[in-house]
C-alpha cells in the first residue's frame, strides 16, 4: 500500500473540502511523523497548533488508554470523576472563575456567543433580540454558519446562506474602529490575540490593553480566542500574558488534548458564564470522563516539561535565525514564540509552491491564504531540531 492508493482513496469517497499536500502519514512521535513509504519529516505546523505537547506525548497517551479502560462517556446527566479536578486545574492554570467544557473550537466560540448575549440581556438590559458582538476583518474562528457568517473571507460564506444576524465587523488592531462601533446593544468583542489564519498577524503595541479598557469602560465583554494562540503556542500559556491583559472570557481548544482527541473550553469570570442556567446548553461530549484526563495530562505536561518557556526561547532562536537568510522573495517575518509567519513577495508565485519544495526537504509547512508560510513546530523543538530545519528552508527560499 503506497502513498498513491491512500490518496485515490479519499478522492474518491471524501467531500473535496480540503487540498492537503500530498504526503500520507501513518506515525508521530514529538515533532517528528513518519508517512506510509517510511519517509521522515519534520511537523512545521502542528495541526494547527493542536500538538504543542508533540506528536503522541507518552504521558498524555498512558492517562488516555487508562481512562478508557475504566469510563468514557456518561454525558452530562450523570457526574463523573475527572471533571471536578479538570475544572479545579484548568481554573488554578489560567485564573478563570468558571469553566464550561466543549469538544471543538467552533463549538467553544458558539458556546461563547450565547453565553456574552445572555449576560448582556440579564445585566445591561439590552432588548431581547438586539444584542451585538463586534468581531474583526480578517478573523478566523471556526466554520459553523454563525462563524462563517462574520467572517470576511468570501471562499468561506459564498453559497453558505443566510447567516446569523447580530455582528459588527471593524479592522483588526484599529483601537479608534472598535470605539466608533459600539453602541448600546454591544456586548461583547470577540478577537484573537494574534491572528493565525490571517498569517500570523499580530496587532499594533497596546491594542489589546486598549481593547481591554474601552471593554471595561463600556461594560463590553472581551472576549479572546486563544484557540490557536494559547498553552504556549506565543511563548506564553495565554497570548493575552504579552500584552498584561485579562480577558472576560477566554477560548481554548486544540492544543488543550495535546492532539489526542477534541477538547475545547470556554473559560470566564463568574459573571459571564454565570448566566448559563440547567438546560441553557449542552453537549454529549462536552465534559466526558476521558477528554477529561487526556486534557489534565495534556496540560500537566504543557507546564511541567518546560514547554511554554522552551516556545519563547526556541521562537526567539527560529525567528532570529530565519531573519537573516538572505532571499528576495521574503517580504517579512513575524512571530511571537514557535508562531511565525514568512510573508513572501506576491512575485514569489504564492507559498503553496514553497511548501512543495519544504516537502521534499523532509519539512511539513502549510500556506496560510496565497503568500505566507507559518512555522509552527511541536514546543518540544531544539536548538538542533531548529538547525536542522534551517539548513533546509534556507535554500529553499533563498535558492529562486
Ligand atoms: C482552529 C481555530 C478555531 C476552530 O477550531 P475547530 O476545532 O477547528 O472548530 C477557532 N478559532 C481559532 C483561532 C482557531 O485557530
Amino acid at each position: 500500500m503506497n502513498t498513491r492508493y491512500f490518496i485515490d482513496l479519499e478522492e474518491k469517497y471524501g467531500a473535496r473540502n480540503y487540498k492537503p499536500l500530498d504526503v500520507v502519514l501513518s506515525r508521530g512521535r514529538g515533532i517528528w511523523v513518519w508517512d506510509v513509504d517510511g519517509n521522515r519529516y519534520m511537523d512545521c505546523l502542528s495541526s494547527y497548533s493542536a500538538v504543542n505537547q508533540g506528536h503522541c506525548h507518552p504521558k498524555i497517551m498512558e492517562s488516555m488508554v487508562r481512562q478508557a479502560e475504566k469510563l468514557t462517556l456518561t454525558s452530562r446527566a450523570f457526574r463523573n470523576d475527572q471533571l471536578g479536578p479538570f475544572y479545579e486545574e484548568l481554573c488554578a492554570l489560567t485564573n478563570s472563575h468558571l469553566v464550561l467544557p466543549m469538544n471543538s473550537g467552533a463549538e467553544a466560540v458558539e458556546t461563547a456567543i450565547k453565553a456574552v448575549r445572555k449576560w448582556g440581556y440579564r445585566t445591561k438590559g439590552i432588548e431581547e433580540g438586539r444584542a451585538e458582538v463586534i468581531v474583526c476583518e480578517n478573523n478566523f474562528h471556526g466554520r459553523t454558519i454563525t462563524i462563517v457568517g462574520f467572517s470576511t473571507e468570501q471562499q468561506y460564506r459564498n453559497g453558505f446562506s443566510p447567516f446569523t444576524p447580530g455582528f459588527v465587523i471593524v479592522p483588526f488592531g484599529d483601537i479608534q474602529a472598535l470605539k466608533k462601533a459600539i453602541t448600546k446593544n454591544t456586548v461583547a468583542f470577540l478577537v484573537e490575540p494574534i491572528q493565525g489564519e490571517a498569517g500570523v498577524i499580530i496587532p499594533p503595541d497596546g491594542y489589546m490593553a486598549g481593547v481591554r479598557e474601552i471593554c471595561t469602560e463600556h461594560t463590553i465583554a472581551m472576549i479572546t480566542d486563544e484557540i490557536q494562540t494559547g498553552l504556549g503556542r506565543t511563548g506564553r500559556l495565554l497570548a493575552e500574558e504579552h500584552d498584561g491583559v485579562e480577558a472576560d472570557v477566554t477560548l481554548i481548544g486544540k492544543a488543550l488534548s495535546g492532539g489526542f482527541y477534541p477538547v475545547s473550553a470556554i473559560l470566564s469570570n463568574a459573571d459571564v458564564l454565570g448566566v448559563f442556567m440547567p438546560g441553557d446548553h449542552g453537549s454529549t461530549f462536552g465534559g466526558n470522563p476521558l477528554a477529561c484526563a487526556v486534557a489534565r495530562a495534556a496540560l500537566k505536561v504543557l507546564v511541567e516539561e518546560g514547554m511554554i518557556e522552551n516556545s519563547a526561547r526556541m521562537g526567539d532562536y527560529f525567528l532570529d535565525n530565519l531573519r537573516s537568510i538572505k532571499s528576495s522573495v521574503i517580504k517579512e517575518i513575524r512571530g511571537r514564540g514557535l508562531f511565525i509567519g514568512v510573508e513572501l513577495h506576491q512575485e514569489a508565485g504564492g507559498a503553496r509552491r514553497f511548501c512543495e519544495r519544504l516537502m521534499q526537504e523532509g519539512l511539513l509547512c502549510k500556506e496560510t491564504h496565497d503568500n505566507v508560510i507559518r512555522f509552527a513546530p511541536p514546543l518540544v523543538i531544539s536548538k538542533d531540531d531548529i538547525d536542522w530545519a534551517l539548513e533546509r528552508i534556507e535554500p529553499v527560499l533563498s535558492r529562486t
